[in-house]
């Protein structure tokens, strides 16, 4: 990895914790509605309520609360109480308001990369969420450009290097899911780096031993470091 220009980096558990979250919501979730299902089958019934409404709703807290409550309303037969129903956004909501707890490494990174590349944010989620992360986080200052994608598939990716002038050898990035931040990347002819996490969400979950020139796997972000040297 040579002639970098651009570095983009996700967000959501590869600048700051995102997923534990999620897992915490959905645990508690799952409580909820323990008299009407068994937790993994109401855990069931939601990851495929979200699978569904992906489309329409987009990544994110907001139509993960919309998933929560439809799938309220199907586990119970819409024999729900609206106190359930209150609860449901109370989680989402906890959830919106949680701090950002940044990664370790993270700052170390930035500050030593911002002087020699253009670096760039490039995230799917909510576009108030992941602004609000972005300015809570402190870590603003150090990007050139945030994009705040509905998805991470090839074209996504082409259409934010055009917007970067920027081709695709020359551009690098990194994040914790193969699916979303390595595949597509590789895919156009650009380089990814996979930091993994210690949690991901099951559908960014890909069976693949990856082997292309343009690919490493680090087991933190600080190794990065190393890699550009290369
Ligand atoms: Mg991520």
């Amino acid at each position: 990895m040579t002639n970098i220009k651009v570095i983009a980096f996700d967000a959501d558990d590869t600048l700051w914790v995102n997923e534990p979250y999620f897992r915490e919501a959905e645990d508690k979730f799952c409580a909820l509605l323990e008299d009407y299902l068994p937790l993994h089958s109401v855990a069931a019934a939601l990851f495929k309520i979200e699978i569904r409404n992906l489309p329409l709703y987009g990544y994110g807290i907001k139509g993960f609360m919309l998933s929560m409550i439809e799938t309220i309303l199907e586990v119970t037969e819409g024999t729900a109480s609206l106190e359930m129903i209150s609860k449901a956004i109370e989680f989402g909501k906890e959830q919106l308001n949680k701090p950002i707890e940044l990664l370790n490494g993270v700052e170390t990174v930035l500050d030593a990369l911002k002087g020699e590349y253009r670096l760039v944010v490039a995230t799917k989620g909510d576009l108030l969420d992941q602004e609000r992360k972005l300015q809570k986080s402190g870590l603003e200052k150090y990007f050139h450009h945030i994009e705040i994608m509905s998805d991470k598939q090839e074209k996504d990716y082409l259409k934010l290097l055009k917007h970067l002038d920027c081709k695709p050898e020359d551009f690098l990035m990194i994040g914790n899911s193969l699916k979303s931040d390595v595949l597509p990347v590789l895919q156009i002819g650009g380089n990814a780096v996979h930091v993994p996490y210690h949690t991901t969400w099951a559908h960014e979950v890909v069976e693949n031993n990856v082997a292309h020139d343009n690919f490493s796997a680090i087991a933190s972000i600080d190794e990065i470091l190393a890699i550009l040297k290369k």
